[in-house]
């Protein structure tokens, strides 16, 4: 017989233990979504069917993972649960020093607290939201450096995540490398559409970094998902595994941040890891400040079991085959029908384009945040917002449109199926049907930093 391919790339995984899902009326959710003031991250989990809030910290874990957990080693140092988590980061990034941490952003607030000052500069190809807080709290500007591909949400380039290197290069020299304490890299790039930054890109960043004696730091929360990217689109990767993909990737820079509620396939977790000794001493100063002792920083000897297992199933082929072809699944029915999304789909999320799809809309009255509550109402379905009202609100307290305006309906792992896909679709075609009805919003109560998390809203004339 000959070896038969399948056309359908099926979940890689059988269900052991469910946990049953939501249904709700159209009457229900818009009371609820009333009372979480159109906020749908003020919504109630059991108000929302499919929830696609996030990817981060909502996967599914394996049997194994749950059996490093009940194996784990709760003592206050030196657990033996750290030296696994430890082994697990060193052998795929390489890198000499692991400093845990409660999640990524405490990574970020331990990194730039140590690193930035007023007056200083980080480039990125785009700071995910928390980054950019952590780089302003620090009293730094956050420069997004993406490649003009990736402001095109239309145009299909195989790694729209990659950093203009022109753009890099006339930072450093316009703002000189004394006030460049640190170069990113968002892998992959979360904030542009889960787009990939390709090998060549992150060497060419590394080499530029080097010659100017700048620390180069990767945001290596999806590492794996921009691996599988490399793999499949990079010339010269096709027979590498995703982990030697991975320890390339890593070996570029001097250091990342991670948050292992991504490809750490856990619920909670993270870790700054860094090459340089006396970073890492200072690192780890203020770590047991806010986080805890440097054997835990912020998580229980379970967590670091979950994520010392996590991080390899994440490169595991046939979970990022089918986690891949998941969202281009979604992607391809969705562009069939018209809808505009981010082309081509990223790595762990579906973004819709709401500026394309709702012209009616100005920026400022929030189409995406529009468009997402649609979803909600309609299908029971809650995304998020990055757009405007996440990124519009600038450090001086004036606002202005963010460069797009885009519903990200991010997957979680290993969690939901082909036929919840197929559901989703639907839910997004029909909105798109009703598209010329749906209202702008307005702001009614905001906080001055990372507003999108707790502001209220009301459509506008309402
Ligand atoms: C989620 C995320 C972070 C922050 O991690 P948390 O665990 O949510 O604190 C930072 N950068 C990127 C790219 C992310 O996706």
């Amino acid at each position: 017989m000959r070896e038969f391919h399948s056309q359908t790339i099926i979940e890689p995984f059988r269900v052991r233990s469910v946990e049953p899902i939501r249904f709700t009326t159209l009457a229900q959710r818009e009371a609820a979504l009333i009372r979480a003031g159109y906020n749908p991250f003020l919504l109630h989990a059991d108000e929302v069917l499919i929830d696609l809030l996030t990817d981060s910290g909502t996967g599914a874990m394996s049997s194994r993972q749950w059996a490093g957990m009940i194996a784990s080693d709760e003592s206050y140092a030196g657990a033996t649960s750290f030296y696994k988590f430890e082994a697990a980061v060193q052998q795929i990034t390489g890198y000499k020093h692991v400093i845990p941490t409660h999640q990524g952003r405490a990574a970020e607030h331990i990194l730039f607290t140590t690193i930035a000052k007023p007056g200083d500069v980080i480039p990125n190809n785009t700071h995910f939201d928390t980054t950019r807080a952590h780089v302003e709290h620090s009293g730094a500007e956050a420069r997004d450096l993406v490649i003009e591909e990736g402001h095109h949400p239309r145009l299909i380039h195989p790694f729209k995540g990659n950093m203009d290197i022109a753009a890099l290069r006339q930072t450093i020299t316009e703002v000189g490398r004394e006030r460049i304490p640190a170069i990113m890299l968002t892998v992959t790039n979360n904030s542009g559409g889960g787009q990939p930054v390709s090998l060549a890109n992150i060497r060419a960043v590394s080499e530029l970094a080097r010659a100017n004696r700048i620390p180069f730091f990767l945001d290596a929360c999806r590492y794996a998902e921009n691996a599988w990217f490399i793999k499949t689109r990079e010339p010269g990767y096709a027979d590498k595994s995703p982990l030697e993909i991975a320890q390339e990737m890593f070996s570029y820079a001097d250091g990342c941040t991670m948050s292992a509620k991504k490809d750490g396939m856990a619920n909670i977790g993270g870790f700054l890891a860094v090459n340089d000794d006396s970073l890492a001493a200072q690192c780890r100063n203020l770590e047991i400040l806010t986080e805890g002792f440097p054997t835990y920083g912020g998580m229980a000897g379970y967590d670091l079991e979950a994520i010392a297992q996590g991080l390899y199933e994440a490169l595991d082929e046939h979970y990022l085959r089918y986690r891949i072809r998941s969202i281009a699944y979604l992607g391809e029915k969705l562009t069939a029908a018209g809808v505009p999304i981010v082309l081509p789909t990223g790595g762990h999320a579906v973004y819709l384009d709401a500026r394309e799809m709702l012209p009616h809309i100005p920026p400022l009255q929030y189409p995406a945040w529009s468009l997402n509550n649609a979803l909600y109402l309609l299908g029971g379905v809650r995304g998020v917002e990055i757009g405007s009202v996440m990124f519009g609100q600038q450090p001086d307290g004036s606002e202005h449109a963010a460069a797009m305006e885009l519903v990200r309906l991010a997957f979680p792992r290993r969690v939901y199926t082909q036929s919840h896909v197929d559901y989703l679709a639907e839910v997004i075609l029909e909105v798109y049907n009703q598209r010329g009805h749906l209202p702008g919003y307005r702001l009614v109560s905001q906080a001055p930093v990372l507003r999108h998390f707790t502001a209220r809203l009301a459509p506008v004339g309402v």
